[in-house]
């Protein structure tokens, strides 16, 4: 399909769009990591980025893949996760919001983003967004049709410095219509003396964001995106901990 289109970047996609780990799991949970990855082309040269922001948490979110397989191994649950950057395209952004392909975040520039023609804009939405989607939606299409449970779990990290700012924060279960569930959620982490709570540091906005709404709430599915600060998630040892507080409430 996308091989129509003749922009600066075609040909540079190679790899896919996504891995899916258990793909034939019996689990209701089905994990969803957008921000997974850092990759960016090399051609694309970090997109203009110096080597410290690329490596940054504006590229990825640090941590979040390595919970996200973590949780997939302990419940045995099927995993999506992306394998581009999200300065690429934002896969948890509807398509029509100015930061679906962010020329700024948070401090940094992102020089490779300005100016981007609709034809390479075209380009990363057929070669990085929609197969991330399309298969998301029929995962979800082929577990309700068999009649199947299905809670759509989003993984996520947040930096600790946001705008200067430390962040007490260490979770956040971030919801829309699954308000039982999410706070079912942050009362187990509660209960581990975490300081964690509901919609918090970001909220879920049906306009702006992509997985909770659409492929949950949208189709009346339990679900919820969890965002675990990143400082948590720097050793083997913490993801392992973070995921035996959220597996057994998720
Ligand atoms: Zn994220």
């Amino acid at each position: 399909m996308h091989e129509s289109i003749e922009c600066a970047e075609s040909g540079l996609y190679t790899r896919p769009a996504y891995r899916l780990t258990r793909e034939d799991s019996d689990h209701p949970v089905l994990l969803v990591c957008e921000h997974a990855s850092r990759f960016i082309p090399v051609a694309l040269n970090d997109l203009g980025l110096d080597e410290t922001a690329s490596q940054e948490h504006i590229a990825w979110d640090i941590g979040a893949l390595l919970l996200a397989e973590r949780l997939s191994e302990t419940l045995g649950a099927t995993l999506l996760s992306a394998n581009y950057s999200r300065l690429l395209i934002d896969l948890n952004r509807p398509l029509h919001v100015p930061d679906s392909i962010p020329a700024q975040s948070e401090i940094y520039q992102v020089p490779g983003n300005h100016d981007l023609d609709d034809a390479t804009r075209e380009y990363r939405q057929q070669c990085l967004f929609h197969p991330f989607h399309d298969r998301l939606r029929t995962l979800i299409d082929q577990r309700l049709a068999a009649n199947r449970p299905v809670r759509v779990v989003g993984i996520h990290s947040f930096t600790p410095v946001f705008y200067g700012q430390p962040r007490a924060l260490e979770a956040g279960v971030l919801f829309g219509e699954a308000k039982a569930y999410a706070q079912r959620i942050v009362d187990g982490l509660c209960r581990h003396s975490l300081r964690a709570a509901g919609n918090q540091p970001y909220k879920i906005n049906p306009l702006t964001d992509m997985t909770v709404p659409v492929h949950g709430d949208g189709r009346g599915l339990d679900s919820v995106l969890i965002e675990v600060r990143n400082d948590q998630l720097r050793s083997p040892e913490a993801v392992r901990t973070w995921s035996a507080y959220l597996a057994p409430l998720l």
